[in-house]
């Protein structure tokens, strides 16, 4: 394992001879059209972006479909997104394990606000969101929540209970034992485009940069395009470009037209 990890580090002259003309994937499509794919594409982060696009630059630009040399494709993407700022990794390696597909919560972590019902009005005012809302807006400890994963989605919304209301916490939980069981998985909400953009085996891939052998992908699938978004049409398939893993080593194919 880690043969394309090593390879990477060591010297390795540009191919002498370029293809000036290549530059067009499955279908005709221009390294400009995933260009702008990837740039209209509202699930990919900044970072996301370079990873798409040192990827496309690699296997559409800089190496013809004849030029297969698996490492070379892998040397001229790890240098167009350069190394990390403690200069001892690619951050193409990082930006990888970053995209790897996951749920997170962690937005829906933030407003640590009592849900207790108000009972008197609070001196602020009418306007004030206590009032506004109703309740006890107190701001909880840390672990003094209750975890309510969603019907539709399996997603965490988190209901927080301040010192002086622990009697609604414990409540609420209790509420929420059952209907938590019957819940589904998570739907992942984060990563998952490189899968999505290019075949390849990306199982193989996310473990090794994540250093996880055992690591699994959710169970609606590696790609983001297979997650059902709530009030969001499926992504219809795309053409994905090809980069077939071997033994740990990643293989640049001809570029796929199908999913
Ligand atoms: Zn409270």
């Amino acid at each position: 394992m880690g043969a394309a990890l090593h390879l990477a580090h060591a010297e390795q002259p540009t191919p002498a001879s370029r293809n000036r003309t290549k530059g067009k994937g499955s279908g005709g499509e221009t390294f400009a059209d995933f260009a702008r794919q990837v740039y209209s594409d509202d699930r990919a982060t900044p970072k996301a972006r370079e990873l798409l696009l040192a990827f496309g630059y690699a296997t559409m630009v800089a190496h013809s479909e004849d030029d297969q040399d698996v490492h070379a494709v892998w040397v001229t993407a790890r240098r167009a997104m350069g190394v990390t700022r403690t200069g001892r990794e690619w951050r193409l390696d990082r930006a990888i394990a970053e995209d790897a597909p996951r749920y997170s919560s962690g937005k829906d972590r933030s407003r640590r606000v009592c849900a207790a019902p108000r009972l008197r009005p609070h001196p602020d005012g009418p306007d004030d969101f206590r009032n506004q809302q109703g309740i006890c807006g107190t701001l909880a400890d840390w672990e003094n929540y209750a975890l309510e994963k969603q019907a539709g989605t399996g997603w965490h919304r988190f209901h927080w209970f301040c010192k002086r209301h622990l009697d609604h916490l414990a409540r609420v939980r209790e509420q929420l034992r059952e209907p938590n069981t019957l819940a589904p998985e998570p739907v992942p909400n984060r990563g998952g485009l490189l899968a999505s953009y290019f075949d390849s085996d990306w199982l193989t891939t996310y473990r090794h940069r994540l250093g996880s052998p055992t690591w699994e992908p959710p169970v609606y699938g590696i790609s983001a395009d297979d997650w059902p978004t709530p009030g969001v049409e499926q992504i219809p398939p795309r053409a994905r470009l090809r980069l077939a893993a071997l033994d740990g080593t990643l293989l640049v194919e001809t570029p796929s037209s199908h999913r």
